[in-house]
């Protein structure tokens, strides 16, 4: 096992109590620490024995391709050794033994995945099944419960797990949609979008595609007349055979007579026209299963949500505080910004390419933009003619956006937390930076309501 993260302890853990000998290692001195406090049997790669080494099990995060490849992965190369991820173990051993095997849903795509991935889980919770909600999103696969009569896996699976698990073959594969994105580890768009194809291939009952970006259309024209049943899935257009949403009603045009199956504005939840994207694919893909429409929409709307993506932490009187701290670019802020008229946005941290000069057209929605972190600078030149203030960090813009927030003369002001950059110049990770919010909203709305 190479990569000692969550999932690489999880793999140690699975397979030595399957009785097999596993060698492990990580470039990390840190790692390699908590992982010797956990029992591994730390060796350095190059003193492995590769002539009786069956596989070499190797973490998402390390390069199997591009840049270029790791050290581990061509000395793996060198004794002809596969190499696989934690995705194809599970395949292989729990996914489809030929006794007991329950139905797997696999989520992939650019954007969306966690939460589609978490959707699913409810609904089919919601409907009496045993969800076991796994893989890119919370628990590794191998942790995941072994299958009990009602058991449906759904993993949440990125590009790095498809193409360390050349097996995985999902009962039905789901593809929120396709935009360039880690494109240093794939090498180019091509091998992206061919990574993400290679899981909908494999399906083998149904796929379901969101059509909206060209990659992803591209990708449903190719299953025309495909074994497998193909789901179009369409945000803001009428389509004759498919599954799709006008002004938040959620239709499904597959057979005649078309049906209208939810309002998504009732999902209180699940804001934002991007989300309502989720919405229809999760019902795609759980509709076999559950069999009742009306169940599905029900469970839609019931959705708590997910931590850090659009999440609403509370109010004071008419003022409401959203958590997206999740938005590490500018695409994600954007999907934030386009949900409300007047905000008062806290945004920066460490920049990413290309700024924020794409949000340009949303800047009309701004009332005021309070600017923290490494980007701040940068991004107050581009915030021409939007009132800003450079705030350093995020306790001083938490407390600014609230006063001034609550002097607005709006009707319903946000103070709207999407960064549209990494966190790792102040916070941990973005789900740190999310908690901080929370923290010091929490903070503003427990005097708030002693007071009222
Ligand atoms: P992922 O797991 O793919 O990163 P998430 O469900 O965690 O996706 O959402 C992360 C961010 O991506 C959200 O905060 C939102 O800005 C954006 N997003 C979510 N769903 C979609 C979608 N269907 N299309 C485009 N952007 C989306």
């Amino acid at each position: 096992m190479f990569g000692l993260a969550r999932t690489g302890m999880s793999v140690i853990r699975a397979l030595t109590s399957a009785g097999a000998r596993v060698f492990a290692w990580d470039d990390q001195e840190r790692s390699r620490r908590e992982a010797t406090a956990s029992g591994a049997n730390l060796v350095p790669f190059s003193q492995w024995p590769w002539d009786r080494i069956r596989a070499l099990i190797l973490s998402p995060g390390v390069p199997l391709t591009h840049p270029t490849p790791h050290g581990v992965v061509t000395a793996a190369r060198k004794a002809g050794v596969e190499i696989i991820g934690d995705l194809e173990i599970f395949g292989r051993e729990i996914g489809y033994s030929s006794v007991n095997s329950a139905p797997v849903i696999a989520v992939t795509g650019t954007n969306g995945k966690s939460t589609t991935t978490a959707l699913i889980g409810h609904i089919l919770a919601a409907c009496g099944y045993t969800a076991e909600v796994g893989g890119n999103i919370g628990k590794p696969v191998l942790d995941l419960s072994p299958p009990g009569s009602r058991t449906v896996y759904i993993l949440e699976v990125s590009s790095y797990q498809i193409d360390l698990s050349p097996g995985l073959a999902p009962d039905v594969s789901v593809l929120t949609n396709v935009a360039p994105d880690h494109l240093d580890r794939h090498g180019s768009m091509a091998n992206y979008v061919s990574a993400k194809c290679r899981l909908l291939e494999q399906a083998r009952r149904m796929v379901c595609i969101g059509i909206n970006d060209p990659n992803s259309a591209y990708i449903y024209a190719r299953f025309a007349g495909a074994k497998v049943e193909a789901a179009p899935i369409s945000i803001g257009k009428v389509i004759e055979r498919g599954v799709f949403v006008l002004d938040g009603i959620l239709y499904d045009s597959r057979r005649s007579p078309s049906l209208k199956i939810a309002d998504l504005k009732e999902a209180k939840h699940l804001v934002g026209v991007h989300n309502w994207q989720n919405a229809a694919l999760a019902y795609a893909a759980t509709l076999e299963l559950v069999k009742d429409a009306k169940s599905i929409g029900a469970a839609i709307a019931s959705f708590p949500g997910l931590p850090h993506r659009m999440e609403d932490v509370g109010s004071i009187r008419n003022v409401r505080f959203i958590n997206d701290s999740k938005a590490t670019n500018a695409d994600a802020a954007e999907r934030a910004l386009v949900c409300f008229d007047d905000i008062f946005w806290i945004a920066g941290g460490l920049a990413k390419a290309g700024g924020i000069e794409s949000l340009s057209p949303q800047f009309s929605r701004v009332r005021k933009a309070y600017l923290i972190g490494d980007a701040a600078p940068n991004f107050a030149k581009t915030l021409q003619g939007v009132d800003c203030e450079l705030c350093g960090d995020l306790n001083v813009a938490v407390a600014a956006a609230y006063r001034d927030a609550r002097r607005s003369r709006a009707s319903a002001p946000v103070v709207l937390f999407s960064p549209a950059c990494a966190s790792f110049d102040q916070f941990r990770d973005y789900e740190h930076r999310g908690e901080v919010y929370r923290a010091l909203v929490a903070e503003l709305i427990a005097p708030a309501r002693e007071a009222s």
